[in-house]
């Protein structure tokens, strides 16, 4: 992955790195993962007392929590109605809370631990067309009759175009409940805020193995040993590689996303004026907003299997297409990020024993649900699981085939969405 590409990174000021940790530890919970969802965990543990050591492989936000969009999302990547439909109108109105507490969570985390991520409300999901935009206005409308989400309205073509400054989608809807923030930076705040409740964060100790030890679960890294009461792990698209009884559960496609130069004047004002963060209706979508630098971040298209060498000028054509006046800036940086989905595109719960728990497969809407996913694993390593089973009981399903074939198999998947995109 392309650390010194990433924007995030380079705009932020340079951390001391923490402590690689060696030799043998004892704690009440190790928290694999220093991404949102495992430092959310170690945050909440900590401010209830828990003993807690969390490791992350490489450095704290390294993969998707310190590379993604930013963009906080309403609900889940299925609908209210599709989820009704599945699960029963119980479960999903249950789910809708969550999904709900999601995004007030990182707007308390942020505001409590004074977390400086730019943090910005209104999310515009932009229709690709006319079918998509009949979809979109029948969704918004069954949350407001049957959930009372009276924050997204409908815009035609003008409003969308006025918000927006493209003539490219028929309609949309603003959702003031949505927002965006630097990913990294609320990552890199929620790791202090979890060290100052009396979390242990370790960088560069990667766990190898979890297995069952006489006193509760060993994890095995490179150079140490943790013995843990419990063991949360929260590795999302790579939690296959740990846990191989898991891999069948979660798959990934790259994500690519670039950052122009800061923008003139004219252009930042000319270009996506509500300064929310944009979602188009298409299976392989563009997203996009606006930083707080005045640089147009922009993201789109997807891969499974080939990276390719030049990210910039893969996305550029996109970017172009939305706003033909950014087609000539100069793109400054250009990254890529593993995107952890699941087959039914709902967050994967779940539990591995008595001792060990997960959580993981946000499919592209954890800036919020990982966060809240990290608060409720919390809840139940301390004994409070009634949360977490709310989302551990939306059944999960395998992606066909074994390791070999899962791969292709998510490409053609992909494949298949991209062409649907364009009839
Ligand atoms: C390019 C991109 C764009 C996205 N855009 C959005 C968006 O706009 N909105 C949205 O809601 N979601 C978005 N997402 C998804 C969102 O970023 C993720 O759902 C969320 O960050 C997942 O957080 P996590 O903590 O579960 O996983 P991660 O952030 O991936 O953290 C997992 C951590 O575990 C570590 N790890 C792995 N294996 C081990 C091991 N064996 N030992 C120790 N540590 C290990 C990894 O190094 C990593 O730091 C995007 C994702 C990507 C990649």
């Amino acid at each position: 992955m392309a650390g010194p590409d990433n924007y995030y990174r380079a705009s932020l000021e340079p951390t001391a790195a923490l402590p690689r940790l060696k030799g043998t530890h004892r704690t009440g919970v190790c928290i694999i993962g220093g991404g949102f969802t495992g430092l959310s965990a170690a945050l909440h543990l900590a401010i209830g007392r828990a003993r807690v050591t969390l490791i992350e492989a490489e450095t704290i936000g390294f993969a998707a929590s310190g590379r993604n969009g930013g963009q906080i999302h309403t609900g889940f990547r299925q609908t209210q109605e599709q989820l009704e439909r599945w699960l029963g109108e119980v479960h999903t109105r249950d789910l809708w809370a969550l999904g709900e507490e999601a995004k007030a969570l990182v707007r308390e985390l942020a505001a409590t631990h004074q977390i400086d991520c730019s943090l910005k409300s209104g999310l515009v999901i932009a229709a690709h067309d006319p079918a998509a935009a009949r979809e979109l206005a029948e969704d918004t409308e069954y949350l407001r009759n049957h959930y009372g989400y009276d924050l997204a309205r409908m815009m035609d073509a003008a409003g969308i175009s006025a918000s927006l400054g493209t003539n490219v989608y028929p309609a949309g809807r603003y959702d003031s409940g949505g927002g965006h923030l630097q990913p990294l930076a609320f990552a890199r705040g929620l790791a202090q805020a979890a060290e100052r409740a009396g979390a242990q964060l370790y960088e560069f100790t990667r766990a190898r193995e979890i297995e069952a030890s006489h006193s509760g679960v060993r994890v095995i890294c490179d150079g140490a040993i943790i013995d843990a009461a419990q063991v949360i792990v929260a590795c999302d698209a790579f939690t296959g590689d740990l846990l191989p009884a898991l891999a069948p559960y979660i798959a990934h496609v790259e994500s690519f996303i670039t950052a122009t130069e800061p923008l003139p004047d004219e252009l930042y004002a000319r270009v996506l004026p509500s300064d929310a963060a944009v979602a188009d209706t298409r299976h392989v979508l563009d997203y996009y907003r606006k930083s707080e630098d005045r640089r147009m971040l922009f993201a789109g298209r997807e891969s499974y299997f080939t990276v390719p060498s030049d990210i910039a000028r893969l996305v550029r054509p996109r970017m172009a297409h939305v706003y033909p006046a950014l087609k000539d800036v100069r793109i400054e940086y250009a990254w890529r990020g593993a995107v952890g989905i699941t087959r039914t595109r709902m967050p994967h719960f779940g539990r591995l024993g008595e001792r060990v728990l997960f959580a993981h497969g946000y499919s592209g809407q954890g800036v919020a649900l990982a966060n809240l996913g990290g608060k409720v694993l919390a809840e139940a390593a301390m004994g409070k699981p009634e949360r977490f089973d709310i989302l551990a009981r939306v059944p999960a399903k395998r992606f066909p085939g074994g390791a070999a074939l899962r791969k292709p198999l998510v490409s053609a998947g992909l494949l298949w969405f991209k062409l649907l995109d364009h009839f």
